[in-house]
């Protein structure tokens, strides 16, 4: 026999979290299902000094924006796991823990949504899952010895936590750079594949570079106006909001005696074989920074503001170094390899065709095909802000209000 509810919400991260703020608002009944034991469980995966890139004045889930006297900080996680507490106890929202669901079959009365504690069946369901939800390990880590110790950065804590010895981090988006800065800051040797995640400068020209972006509009471009060859899943552009807040510069790391390497191209036993595309990387890195500063340029000249000019300084460090092929991992003494490679989605519980061929939902800004079906928080949902503390509400109102509005509609149809 299954329960009956009229909204289920699966995923208790900040698009569930969200979405079950304005549902309450309405006073409509729902639930959230989520399968951890407790709220936050994405943000309490991160390593122990993560602190958000995004400054304290971005975070604001509906209802609970910043308020402290640090708006241009950086939480660190276990405040950001404290702020996801707070939210659920001031807001009483209805979450279900320890419920995985494990499929959404449409039905007649709208949908059975099957999970390892029983089914239910509901009008509406809101998928709030995330879009990192599985560690990615490209498929030659199983080739790698097995005395190297390996783990994904989702898997990271700190560097007392792995074995003696240098560290090869694989990928330089903002994971991967992150974790190489603390580990070389902390005095491990490390070796880092560079991929073309761009730099973000810190700071420029008197502000932070959120407060630019936001200013400039940046964050509200909607997914149909970006370039098509534009990717929602490329790597985020590298920086941090450790210390303060500083910019990652790549070719600061090989002044600090970091080795940087380009691609992986293939992996066996302790060998490594790399692909000549170190310079290729950084030059992209350098340019993303480049285009930015351009941008931010024109719109001071446009507007005419009264801001300092400012030259970032241009290091060429990473340029100089020597293009490794192969890697020895014994002989470097490398006993641990970072993949910090990203996150895998997969959306296969819904049993509805409304998947594009990167298995990513057909939706406009949450809203799909499917009467009742809606998806929230996923990075360009609607805009570049869709899938960050600071623009997930925005989604999660509409997505409320077109379920208050269809169901409007139906009682008119009826
Ligand atoms: C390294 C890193 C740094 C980041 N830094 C920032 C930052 O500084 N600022 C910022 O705004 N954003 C940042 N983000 C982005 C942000 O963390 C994510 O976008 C956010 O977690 C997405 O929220 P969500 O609610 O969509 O998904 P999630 O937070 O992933 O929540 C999804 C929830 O669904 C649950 N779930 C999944 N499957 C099921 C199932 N089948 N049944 C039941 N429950 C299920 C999960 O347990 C989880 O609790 C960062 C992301 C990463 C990876």
């Amino acid at each position: 026999m299954s329960e009956q509810v009229d909204t289920i919400i699966i995923g208790a991260g900040q698009g569930g979290l969200s979405t079950s703020y304005y549902l309450k608002q309405q006073g409509r009944e729902h639930i959230i299902l989520e399968q951890a034991d407790q709220v936050a469980a994405a943000w309490r995966q991160r390593w122990d000094s993560f602190t958000l890139i995004t400054p304290n004045w971005t975070v604001k889930l509906p209802g609970a924006e910043y308020k402290g006297d640090d708006p241009d900080g950086f939480m660190p996680r276990d405040e950001v796991i404290a702020y996801f507490e707070e939210y659920v106890e001031q807001f009483e929202l209805p979450i279900r823990y320890g419920v995985q669901v494990t499929s959404v079959e449409p039905v007649e009365a709208g949908y059975l949504v099957r999970t390892d504690k029983g089914e239910f069946e509901a009008a509406n369901v809101v998928v709030a899952t995330g879009m990192y939800q599985q560690p990615k390990f490209p498929p030659m880590s199983a080739n790698l010895s097995s005395e190297i110790r390996q783990l994904h950065s989702s898997e990271y804590h700190n560097p007392e936590a792995l074995p003696a010895g240098a560290v090869l981090v694989v990928g330089s988006a903002q994971s991967g750079c992150q974790i190489a800065e603390e580990l070389y800051q902390r005095g491990r040797k490390v070796y880092l594949s560079v991929s073309g995640a761009g730099r973000l400068p810190r700071r420029y020209r008197g502000k932070d570079i959120t407060r630019w972006m936001a200013e400039m509009g940046f964050g509200d471009r909607t997914v149909d106006k970006l370039q098509p060859s534009f990717s929602k899943f490329a790597g985020s552009a590298h920086g941090t909001g450790k210390d303060g807040g500083h910019t990652i510069n790549l070719h600061q790391f090989a002044r600090d005696g970091v080795v940087l390497l380009g691609h992986i191209q293939s992996a066996q036993d302790n060998g490594i074989i790399l692909e000549p595309n170190l310079k290729e990387n950084l030059a992209k890195v350098d340019k993303f920074e480049a285009e930015i500063v351009k941008l931010i340029d024109e719109y001071i000249k446009k507007n005419g503001l009264d801001v300092p000019i400012e030259t970032l300084p241009e290091l060429r460090d990473g340029y100089e170094a020597e293009e490794i092929i192969n890697l020895d991992l014994k002989s470097e003494g490398i006993t641990s390899v970072i993949w910090a490679t990203g996150y895998k989605f997969d959306f296969g519980m819904v049993k509805l065709p409304i998947f594009d061929e990167d298995g990513y939902p057909l939706q406009k800004r949450g809203v799909t095909e499917f009467p009742g079906l809606y998806f929230i928080g996923l990075p360009f949902l609607h805009t570049a802000t869709s899938g960050l503390l600071s623009g997930v509400g925005g989604d999660a109102a509409h997505v409320a209000s077109v379920m208050a509005t269809s169901e409007k509609e139906q009682l008119i149809l009826n």
